[in-house]
């Protein structure tokens, strides 16, 4: 203890002194103590902090980190300013990204079900244990129905080793919502018109654009950084924005003009605008005569939809579209028509995403500047692994998109290894659902097959990350389906509704706490990253390669995981592009740079490459006719409410990534629950009050309840809200029972050709409760 002579200044010390010893009432403390007490802090002397550089895995972007650890703990995540994805900078999301690997809720050791299946009660037990239960659970599949009866669903980075295991075991039923809940249509649209596809990290030249014609891509919310940044840039040095959205958002406050367009009518405004561009010759006549096919019969496909036409059906001023349209002409080809980042809500999302792919290839935007630049491929050979016997690895395309068309992958993905069985999801299979990607899947599709056991039965369902119920539309489907399994095991970092029906689950490092598989990009430089750990796996976790090699090797698959671990493989897939761990370690990347000749090919005159049948851009796409869908390029009719009804809408907002990040204790602080703005007019006439809770009832019966946001920034015929929100997992007990999920009351109609869901054509009422 110390004594009034060798007194220790520091508060500690002498709080110590009065706890463990003389117990003084604060009034009768002597003044040097006094003033002792009331002392700021001294200066802490903390240790010096660790660089470790990775990529973000709160959203799809991946955008460059760098991330400061101190005694083997990650404290503070930071943007890599070398990556061309952020330059430095992390949003919100990104930044709360630590409280996914310290969440209090995390999944922290390997579980099996001892309830009823859904009902959420559990057990410990050890990795030994849960892994020798899987690897018998998918014998047992396999000697019973065959390696078919396995569907394999993922999302995430981390979900690539598991692809690889379901393709080892035989099984082409291996998904992602990427294609069937989100972007299929117009990645789709973009490789029928041009063989590129513009989805994923898009390679739009946006500093440069001059004008941008937002067909709800609001840039500003559904945000990513290196994009957002980009398109800023782009406002900043003068670019025209011109933004179409049934909601006022933050992105149409930005705007030079903004329209409130009818909910799903985006395609009749884009046809009325091909009109005017070919009737008043306002496209790019060289482009078009040297490089594209299709002119003259798209032409006369479109005679019938004027301005007038589709300010009927659009709510948009016929006299806006000519004029759009030649100012658009005069900027050219440093334009661009933006399409929104999902494209699944309409009746006919393709003839949507196939109508601004067309615009933007009158206006020849491809390879200029201004417009869309060809990205520089940085080459990282995979490694040589030992082929499947039904197909090859499920591959993420490297440059400018995320799903792959090219060569036999599509066929490679449709059957079994025995040849006998497509995949149940019918993507890519002649007579279902033969345009969408084999590769990715319809993850919708695959739901049904598993709750209906058609169009055979799937016995077994594994998941990397994701969430079926929230991040899809049908939730008696997906539970349906869930029911109907002999066995599912779940792979995943943080609770939710659908790993709660598991009866395995194997908790996973975070994205903070491994290494994983290299990240090859394509920007104006190409570049190849690394994600480090910047941490000790905290509790009782595994990364993604790990547990799957672990699994491989007790199902006598460990020829397809030879490695010891996913850095041992990333080191050899370096060394095979001529570099090294240690080097990329330094930066956390290594990039080639940029070349204006590559990346700009049209401003040297030199042709832009389209790998179409044609070997051009095809204005009415051959592949199309040839299967006989080229009735997509026409207007189809789509739902409206009745008097007391509304569309119902719904979308992403800056701080939260689709219904992933509502238990996040850092993101949930900014809007612990989402509301239903509604229009003050349909409010006022139904007696509804800002702050009053009602109950949104769709046309099918499904209902939700919610509090009200009554605001002028929304059509007097819609309603909206944030995506994500009303989860009923009581494990997430930050997000759970905190406002109404979207997911409950969206579409599960489907595009008619593509067969992903088309979720914006539900019909709600609304009444106060
Ligand atoms: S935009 Fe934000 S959440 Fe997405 S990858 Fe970048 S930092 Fe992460």
């Amino acid at each position: 203890m110390s004594t009034h002579n060798n007194f220790d200044p520091s508060r500690r010390a002498f709080l110590g002194a009065t706890v463990g010893g003389t117990a003084l009432s604060i009034a009768g403390l002597p003044s040097q103590a006094l003033a002792r007490i009331n002392a700021p802090h001294p200066h802490e002397k903390l240790k010096e902090t660790t660089e470790v550089f990775g990529f973000c895995d709160m959203c799809y972007w991946r955008c460059g980190l760098k991330i400061r650890s101190r005694d083997e703990r990650a404290v503070k995540i930071e943007g890599n300013p070398e990556h061309p994805n952020n330059w430095g900078v992390v949003c919100a999301k990104g930044n709360s990204g630590l409280m996914v690997a310290y969440a209090p809720n995390r999944l922290k050791y390997p579980m099996k079900r001892v309830g009823e299946r859904g009902a959420g009660e559990w057990k410990r037990i050890s990795w030994d244990e849960a892994l020798d239960t899987v690897a018998k659970e998918l014998k047992k599949i396999k000697e019973k129905y065959g390696p078919q009866a396995l569907a394999m669903i993922g999302h995430g980075t981390w979900e690539k080793p598991y692809h690889r295991l379901a393709h080892a075991f035989g099984t082409p039923n291996t998904t992602s919502p990427v294609f069937g809940l989100c972007c299929g249509p117009r990645g789709l649209s973009n490789v029928m018109v041009t063989g590129r596809n513009l989805t994923g990290n898009e390679t739009i030249d946006l500093e440069n654009c001059k004008y941008f014609l937002m067909m709800g891509r609001n840039v500003t919310e559904s945000l990513h950084n290196g994009e957002t940044l980009g398109w800023i840039n782009g406002v900043a040095n003068g670019a025209k924005v011109v933004y179409f959205d049934p909601r006022y958002t933050i992105t149409a406050s930005k705007a030079d003009e903004y329209y409130a367009i009818r909910p799903l009518t985006d395609h009749a405004f884009l046809l009325a605008m091909i009109h005017v561009v070919v009737n008043e010759a306002l496209y790019d006549k060289k482009f078009v005569a040297e490089q594209t096919v299709g002119f003259e019969e798209l032409k006369k496909r479109v005679q019938k939809y004027t301005p007038e036409w589709a300010e009927s059906i659009t709510d948009v001023p016929a006299e806006v579209i000519p004029r759009i349209a030649r100012e658009m002409a005069a900027k050219a080809p440093s334009v661009f028509v933006y399409a929104p980042r999902r494209l699944t809500r309409s009746a006919n999302d393709l003839g949507t995403g196939l109508s601004i792919t067309i615009l933007n290839t009158l206006f020849g935007v491809w390879d200029r500047k201004g417009g869309v630049f060809s990205p520089i491929k940085f080459e990282v050979p995979e490694i040589d692994l030992p082929k499947f016997k039904h197909a090859h690895l499920a591959k993420r395309i490297e440059t400018g998109g995320d799903f792959d068309y090219s060569g036999d992958v599509p066929q490679a993905h449709i059957v079994d290894e025995k040849g006998q069985f497509q995949r149940a999801d019918g993507a890519g299979v002649m007579g279902r659902w033969p345009l969408a990607n084999a590769q990715y899947g319809l993850t919708n599709e695959m739901w049904k097959a598993m709750a209906e056991q058609k169009p055979y039965p799937i016995k077994m369902l594994m998941t990397a990350g994701g969430n079926g119920f929230l991040n899809s539309t049908d939730y008696k489907t997906i539970r349906q389906a869930l029911m109907n399994l002999d066995f599912y095991v779940a792979a995943d970092v943080m609770p939710n509704e659908m790993n709660m029906y598991a009866d395995i689950i194997l908790p996973e490092a975070s994205y903070l706490e491994r290494y994983d598989d290299l990240q090859t990009g394509g920007a104006k430089e190409g570049y190849v990253a690394v994600r480090m750990p910047a941490m000790k796996p905290l509790h009782d976790t595994r990364d993604a390669w790990t547990i799957c090699k672990q699994i491989a090797e007790r199902a006598d698959l460990g020829q397809y995981f030879p490695h010891d671990s996913i850095k041992e493989l990333i080191e050899e897939r370096l060394k095979k592009a001529g570099h090294s761990l240690a080097e990329i370690e330094k930066k956390g990347i290594i990039k080639v740079p940029a070349d204006p000749k590559e990346n700009f090919r049209g401003e040297q005159g030199i042709p832009s490459v389209f790998p179409t049948p044609s070997g051009k851009a095809e204005l009415v796409p051959s592949i199309l006719k040839m299967m006989k869908f080229d009735d997509a390029l026409d207007y189809v009719e789509q739902v409206r409410p009745d008097e007391d009804e509304f569309h119902f809408t719904f979308a992403r907002i800056g701080f939260h990534t689709h219904a992933r990040t509502q238990d996040n204790i850092f993101t949930a602080e900014f809007m612990p629950e989402n509301l239903l703005w509604i229009h003050p007019e349909a409010a006022n006439k139904r007696g509804i009050k800002d702050g009053d809770l009602v109950k949104v009832t769709v046309r099918d019966g499904r209902s939700e309840q919610i509090k009200v946001k009554v605001t002028l920034r929304i059509r007097k015929d819609t309603v909206f809200m944030v995506h994500g929100y009303g989860h009923f997992d009581k494990r997430m007990t930050t997000a759970y029972n905190k406002g109404a999920s979207d997911s409950n009351l969206a579409s599960s109609a489907q595009e008619p050709r593509v067969g992903s869901i088309s979720m914006g054509q539900s019909l709600v009422k609304v009444e106060k409760v």
